[in-house]
Formats: structure tokens, C-alpha cells, sequence
């Protein structure tokens, strides 16, 4: 083992890990990247088919946000945004987001994680109903398999098991509702579009179960990532915003994963018909190159807030690094490379190879069910594919799968036996049919 290698593991906590088999397994130490792929110390090379964490958009080695960095360094490496104080590039940046999210008057609250907006998002929807004299409308609804994040509260929105228990999360006021996973939980007979009716009825229902004067907001990821990458059934989206209407629940988009390009628009919004009144964007804002993350509300939403703040004396609530001089003029540089390389079109050209390339998985033994859109997807390994039964969990045969993609040069994540694909959006067509290519020797090798 490299010296590297022996000293994570004498020294590092690693999240997402299994801490007993680390030693075993030792880390994969990735010393550098270049476009699509990532190096690990020995020189192998990688296709990181997840854009690391969902978030290298742009790939490796870009320059240009490089300079950007080196640029605002020199010139501001540190200021904040406390007590009316601002900087160029966190307006900048503000005001680039505020005209491209579909959100009216938006206004921007930055932060440095998914999880920091999330939370944010929360404490917000709670003063705005303390502003609004409504304290019961506090409750908020969140879906089976969501991913919003891992503080108290957005662990407690999140809903996957590992992220809770032990955890002593979920905290109270929070709740959850069936996800738009029609291939797993459609029943028998039912269409897409009666699922999808089924879904927004079981939305409705737990709000006057609950109560709707205690319902504050729903909080949806246009396209669940870490759930599985789900994606909704068409309709799925109008009917529960038809929902919330009708109780005056909020709409919170949790874009992280979604924003950007991935699903083929500039955001999961836009992909799914979704009018959100408030959205969190972080990963591809700054392609991963450095923290940061926004909170976008609408005018309507900021309204409120800013009386109670001004009644209180002060808004109490901000990150030392919210808005990150340097993370801005990082961010503030990859919108501007998104528009000008028409990452869009890029993704209209080459999203279609990733999901034919996905769809023809579809027939391997192994293979459930193969979905996504854009250049998000996944394919879901079962035990039966006529039956759908799912392999046990204890044979851990997404893990294995991925395991051998690695072997093979392809870095890819499973969520249980869902196997996703998020490359850089760079990614070029003969790059995506190299990385299916090297998942599917794996799948055979497993199989
Ligand atoms: N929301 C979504 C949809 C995510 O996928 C993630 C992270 O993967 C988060 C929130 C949390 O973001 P972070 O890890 O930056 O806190």
C-alpha cells in the first residue's frame, strides 16, 4: 500500500464508508483528472461516469475556472455578506441565477453545501409562517427515498435508512409520502398515468390526514438522485402542484443534482412543468470546482421574511462562507462556459446515446429496469426480471457490479442494486459508449 494509502488509514473519518472493511479494502487514492476521466496513483485511468458526486459538469482541467479562481484570489480571497457588506462576484452571480431560475423576482441566499440550502430552506419556510401569524403551518412533506441532505434536518427529509438510523433523525414536523417510482411500485394494471393520480391522492391525503392548516411545504428533487435516479411519470409533477395549491403548501425543488443542464434543460423545472416557490441549486453551479450552493426564493416568499426581519432587527442566519468570493467568480464562470459552449445542446446531442445505450442494457439478464433522461440514468439489477424480485440486499450485487466496473476504468455508484450515470456533461458520444461498453463486460462478468 502506498504511503498515501497508509495514511488515510491511520488518520481519515470517511463519510459514505463502511468503516470496518476501509482497512481491508484500503481507499482508492485519485491523485488527478483530465476531462472525462480521474488518475488514481498508480496511472490507471478512470471515466468518472458520476461526474465525481454528481457534480463535475465540466469534467477535469478547466482552465478557465482555474484562472477565475487564481484571478479572484488575488483580488479578494475572503469577504462576506453579513450586515449589508457585498462583493462583485456574489452579485454577479446572484443576479445571473435570478434570470435564468423560473421563479419570479427571485432573490438569492448562498451557502456552501446542498445540504446548507436545504436546511435554509427549512428555517425559512418556518419564520415565513411565524411572519405570516400562522405558527401550526410548520409540518413539512418530503417522499420516500428523497435525498436532501445530511444535517438534522434535511437527514430527517431524506428519505433512505442509512442516513437516519442510529442517527436518532427523523426530528418531528417532518413527514413522508410515497416516491414517483412507477417500475417499483406501480400495481398491477395500473397505468403510468393512474400511478402517477394514485401518488398526488396519497399526497392529499396525508395533508388532511395532518391537517392543511399544519402543512408548510413539500420539498421534491425534480429527478431523485441518491434514491435511485427516479424519474417521475410525465404528469406526475402537475398533479401534485395542483395539490399543494389547493392547501397553500410550498414547493421546494431541490435542483442539486437536477440543475444545470443534467436532465436536458437548464433545470429538472424546466424538464418537468414545476413552478417551484423556492429551489437549491450547488453541485454544477460551480461544476464541483469549489463549495457552493443557493437558496433562490421567490418575491413573494422573500416578502414576508424580510418584514419579520426588519420587526426582529436583524435576518439571524447566514454562513461564514455563504457566497464565497472565490467560489462565486468559480461559479459565475461556469454559467458563463454553460452558455457559451451550449452545454444544453451538447446534452441534446449526446443525452440520447446515454439513454439508448442504457435502454439496450435492458435485455441483459441481470437488468430490471434501465431509465433516465438527459445524461442522468441508472439500471436496476434484480434477481428475476420477470417477477422484478430484488436481489438480497445482503448479497450486495450493485456494490459487487460496481466494484468490477472499476476494475474496468469506469467509476460508477450504486444505491442498493441501482446503478447510476451521471458523467460530466461533456462527455462525448464516443466516451459514453466506451463507459457502457466497460459497464457491460462487468455486468457479464457478474452474471
Ligand atoms: N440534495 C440533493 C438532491 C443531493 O443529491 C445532495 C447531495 O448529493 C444534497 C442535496 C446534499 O448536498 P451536499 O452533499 O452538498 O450537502
Amino acid at each position: 500500500m502506498s504511503r498515501t494509502a497508509d495514511s488515510d488509514l491511520a488518520h481519515l473519518f470517511h463519510p459514505y464508508t463502511n468503516l470496518v472493511k476501509h482497512p481491508e479494502t484500503g481507499p482508492l487514492v485519485i491523485t488527478r483528472g483530465q476531462g472525462v476521466r480521474v488518475y488514481d496513483e498508480a496511472g490507471k485511468d478512470y471515466i468518472e461516469g458520476l461526474a465525481g458526486l454528481w457534480c463535475t459538469a465540466l469534467g477535469w482541467g478547466e482552465e478557465r475556472l482555474v484562472e477565475a479562481a487564481a484571478r479572484q484570489m488575488r483580488e479578494l480571497p475572503f469577504y462576506h455578506l453579513f450586515s449589508s457588506r457585498t462583493h462583485p462576484p456574489a452579485v454577479q452571480l446572484a443576479e445571473m441565477l435570478a434570470a435564468q431560475v423560473p421563479i419570479d423576482d427571485a432573490r438569492v441566499l448562498f451557502a456552501c453545501s446542498g445540504s446548507e440550502s436545504n436546511d435554509t430552506a427549512i428555517k425559512l419556510i418556518w419564520y415565513r409562517n411565524n411572519a405570516l401569524g400562522r405558527p401550526d403551518k410548520k409540518k413539512i412533506i418530503a417522499r420516500e427515498r428523497a435525498y436532501h441532505g445530511v444535517t438534522v434536518a434535511t437527514a430527517s427529509l431524506t428519505g433512505l435508512v442509512n442516513n437516519q438510523r442510529s442517527f436518532d433523525v427523523p426530528i418531528d414536523r417532518i413527514f413522508h409520502t410515497g416516491c414517483p417510482h412507477y417500475w417499483r411500485y406501480g400495481e398491477k394494471g395500473e397505468s403510468e398515468e393512474q400511478f402517477a393520480t394514485r401518488r398526488a391522492e396519497e399526497l392529499e391525503k396525508l395533508i388532511l390526514a395532518e391537517g392543511p392548516d399544519t402543512v408548510a411545504a413539500f420539498f421534491a428533487e425534480p429527478v431523485m438522485g441518491a434514491g435511485g435516479v427516479i424519474v417521475p411519470p410525465a404528469t406526475y409533477f402537475a398533479k401534485i402542484q395542483a395539490v399543494l395549491k389547493k392547501y397553500d403548501v410550498l414547493l421546494v425543488a431541490d435542483e442539486v443534482i437536477t440543475g444545470f443542464g443534467r436532465t436536458g434543460n437548464m433545470f429538472g423545472c424546466d424538464t418537468f412543468g414545476i413552478r417551484p416557490d423556492m429551489m437549491t441549486v450547488a453541485k454544477g453551479l460551480s461544476s464541483g470546482y469549489l463549495p457552493i450552493s443557493a437558496l433562490i426564493v421567490s418575491g413573494e416568499v422573500f416578502g414576508p421574511i424580510a418584514e419579520e426581519a426588519g420587526r426582529i432587527g436583524v435576518f439571524g442566519h447566514g454562513f461564514t462562507y455563504g457566497g464565497h468570493p472565490v467560489s462565486a467568480a468559480v461559479a459565475v464562470e461556469t454559467l458563463k462556459i454553460y452558455a457559451e459552449r451550449d452545454i444544453l445542446g451538447h446534452v441534446a446531442k449526446v443525452g440520447p446515446v446515454l439513454q439508448r445505450g442504457l435502454a439496450a442494457l435492458q435485455q441483459h439478464p441481470l437488468v430490471g429496469e434501465a431509465r433516465g433522461v438527459g445524461l442522468i440514468g441508472a439500471v436496476e439489477l434484480v434477481a428475476d426480471k420477470d417477477s422484478r424480485t430484488a436481489f438480497d440486499p445482503k448479497l450486495a450485487v450493485g456494490p459487487r457490479v460496481v466494484a468490477k466496473a472499476q476494475a474496468h476504468g469506469v467509476i460508477l455508484r450504486a444505491m442498493g442494486d441501482a446503478v447510476a450515470f451521471a458523467p460530466p456533461l461533456i462527455i462525448s458520444e464516443a466516451e459514453i459508449l466506451d463507459m457502457l461498453g466497460r459497464f457491460r463486460r462487468a455486468l457479464d462478468e457478474a452474471h
